[in-house]
């Protein structure tokens, strides 16, 4: 497997943090030096076109979102949980298993044209990636890459981020949920 060295540092939880899902737990690779700097660099060395600014979704890929823009050289951008940006934000709702769920970024801090790399810890079913896209596109940046530490491929995240035009970049997959 590829990246087998990284694959050796997430660990997984059962049941967490419901009955039935597998949590794919990163917390264990970022207190390993090597792997965290590993990752940036391998996803920095995956990105095609190089971006003006790295967008992170709140929590996890902030971590990862702000080693890479440091590491290409650009400003960060924060899409985060409703209430927490002091500024003035635009919005966007996105469906979960159970309810609805909303993220949010300062409406000032993307310029239309600006070419924005989407980052998160991990893909799933892909409905915070997406609301993360739409929310950037809607501001006006081209976004047409993203990158994930881990894809989930059977939730089918990463292949609806495909059919909306993104080269989807991930070091990691693992079967199942
Ligand atoms: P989704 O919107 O379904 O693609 O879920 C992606 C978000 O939920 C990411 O921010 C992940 O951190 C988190 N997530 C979803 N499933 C898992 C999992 N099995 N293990 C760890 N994190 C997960």
């Amino acid at each position: 497997m590829a990246n087998e060295d990284l694959a050796a540092l997430v660990r997984t939880i059962k049941d967490y943090p419901h009955a039935g899902i597998m949590f794919r737990d990163i917390t264990t690779l970022l207190l390993d030096g090597t792997g965290f700097a590993a990752c940036t660099e391998r996803l920095a060395a995956a990105i095609i076109t190089p971006p003006d600014l790295v967008a992170g979704i709140e929590a996890r890929g902030f971590i990862f979102g702000a080693a890479l823009a440091q590491r290409l050289g650009v400003g960060f951008v924060l899409l985060r949980k409703q209430n927490k940006l002091p500024g003035r934000v635009t919005g966007v709702n996105y469906a979960l298993e159970y309810g609805t769920d909303r993220i949010e970024m300062h409406a000032d801090a993307v310029q239309p044209g600006q070419r924005v790399l989407l980052v998160d810890d991990l893909i799933a079913t892909g409905g915070t990636a997406l609301a993360g896209l739409e929310l950037l596109r809607g501001a006006g940046a081209v976004v047409d890459e993203a990158a994930f530490v881990i894809d989930l491929p059977d939730l089918g995240g990463a292949a609806k981020l495909r059919a909306a035009g993104i080269s989807v970049h991930n070091l990691l997959e693992f079967e199942g949920d």
